[in-house]
């Protein structure tokens, strides 16, 4: 299974079915809009590349105007797709991307026999051969419209990713003592790499399995010299080939993208400076913690398409993203069905992912918004009873005379006790007397 779209946005109209009508057989479906479809944007409905672009008998011309016929992969859903009535925006040759903008619809109504302007789509189960024309729409059933995000992950459960299934997952290639050290900065990795569907889950597993023989080799087993030198990797300093050598489960690789991953983690709050790990890469294969985050960059920022290709089930595409090729595919597809099986029991627990710098954030906000009236009114309170830390800062009570809560009390003491001397005074005068 491989991402499919539909050619037009969400909301578009099929003015032409697939099958017999007046004048012969529509060996495709014709899509339009509401109101009119000049100019409105094609999308390919799957990834490949364009076979055929430009001017074409029946479609229209002279080029960029005319047709669009791409050819897709198996690994991107295999078939071949064919957009007429179109004005081309990619040329023969070229890769494009399932949901990607290839081109509008030819606003000149004179090319396709004075109907409205329209896509026509059609397509072909294999290679291109027009004698094999099938129903588009059954074709894209389940498609996703162009622009539209896959549906977000489902709330993760309660129970929590074991050691046990992650040896399980890993096919147990170290010691279960080693997966249960690996546990908390996987489940970490995992959580923020939004790996917590089971596809998700599984396809984490089964790759950064492959490219640590299960979690065997957290770096590279060469010394790195071979990079020393490699601009393309941003090795600009004598040594730098060993010094930024492949990193972590799946080998961040080179000062440029220690970099990358420093400025990433810098964003998230998680350490003090944007070239944390360009001035400390050890801590990248030595402390499972940044290893595993460094998956994660490469996992959804280096890579951002990863996830959408794992909620599709996309192996290979993953494959693709993360090897250039398609090396060790047997492996990765033995991992991911073992992966696979084990389900939800792979998911990882919720409220262990790392706190944003945006989370932080909002707690700061919360606590000067909740503590800050408090923080008010115990100064006011401070202020009543003493006057403040500051002579004058509160000028007291106008009922007790300008006094604070403090004095004022202190002076009833003080004139209780005046009183109190009156009244033994007064006492003793009267016993005088009778004496
Ligand atoms: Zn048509």
């Amino acid at each position: 299974m491989s991402i499919k779209y539909w050619p037009l946005k969400r909301g578009f109209m099929i003015t032409s079915p697939f099958g017999q009508r007046a004048g012969g057989f529509h060996a495709g479906t014709d899509f339009g809009w509401e109101g009119g479809s000049a100019n409105l944007p094609v999308h390919a409905v799957k990834g490949g590349t364009v076979i055929y672009a430009g001017a074409a008998s029946g479609y229209g011309g002279p080029d960029p105007a005319g047709w669009i016929v791409i050819d897709h992969p198996t690994e991107d859903g295999g078939g071949v797709s064919e957009y007429g009535h179109i004005i081309r925006e990619v040329q023969v040759g070229q890769r494009v991307e399932a949901g990607q903008r290839i081109g509008r619809i030819n606003p000149d109504s004179r090319t396709n026999g004075g109907v409205a302007p329209h896509l026509h789509l059609s397509v072909m189960p294999y290679e291109y051969n027009p004698s094999r024309k099938l129903d588009p729409v059954p074709w894209l059933d389940g498609a996703l419209y162009p622009g539209e995000d896959p549906p977000r992950p489902a709330p993760v459960p309660a129970s929590g990713l074991t050691a046990e299934v992650l040896s399980q997952a890993m096919g147990g290639s170290v010691p279960i003592e080693r997966y249960r050290e690996l546990l908390p900065g996987f489940v970490n990795a995992m959580i923020a790499a939004q790996c917590t569907t089971v596809e998700r889950a599984a396809m984490w597993c089964a790759q950064i399995g492959h490219e640590s023989a299960g979690l065997r080799y957290m770096e590279e087993i060469a010394s790195g010299a071979a990079y020393n030198g490699r601009a393309d990797l941003g090795n600009t300093q004598p040594g730098d080939g060993p010094r930024f050598k492949g990193s972590g489960p799946i080998q961040l690789t080179g000062r440029h993208n220690f970099r990358k991953f420093s400025e990433w983690c810098h964003a998230q709050g998680w350490v003090d400076s944007p070239r944390y790990f360009e001035d400390r890469p050890q801590l990248v294969r030595e402390d499972p913690k940044w290893g595993f985050l460094a998956a994660t960059w490469y996992w959804v920022v280096a890579r951002p398409n990863i996830n959408t290709m794992a909620d599709a089930r996309d192996l290979v595409g993953v494959t693709r993203a993360i090897n250039g090729g398609t090396n060790g595919l047997a492996d990765r597809q033995l991992r991911y069905k073992r992966c696979l099986e084990l389900g939800a029991a792979l998911l990882p627990k919720a409220g262990d992912a790392p706190m944003s710098a945006q989370e932080v954030q909002e707690i700061k906000d919360f606590i000067v918004e909740f503590c800050g009236p408090i923080g008010s009114d115990t100064k006011d309170v401070r202020q009543q009873l003493t006057g403040g830390r500051d002579a004058g800062e509160y000028p007291g009570w106008e009922q007790l005379g300008f006094r604070t809560v403090t004095d004022a009390i202190a002076q009833v003491l003080l004139n209780q006790v005046a009183i109190a001397e009156r009244l033994e005074a007064l006492e003793k005068g009267k016993n005088d007397d009778v004496r």
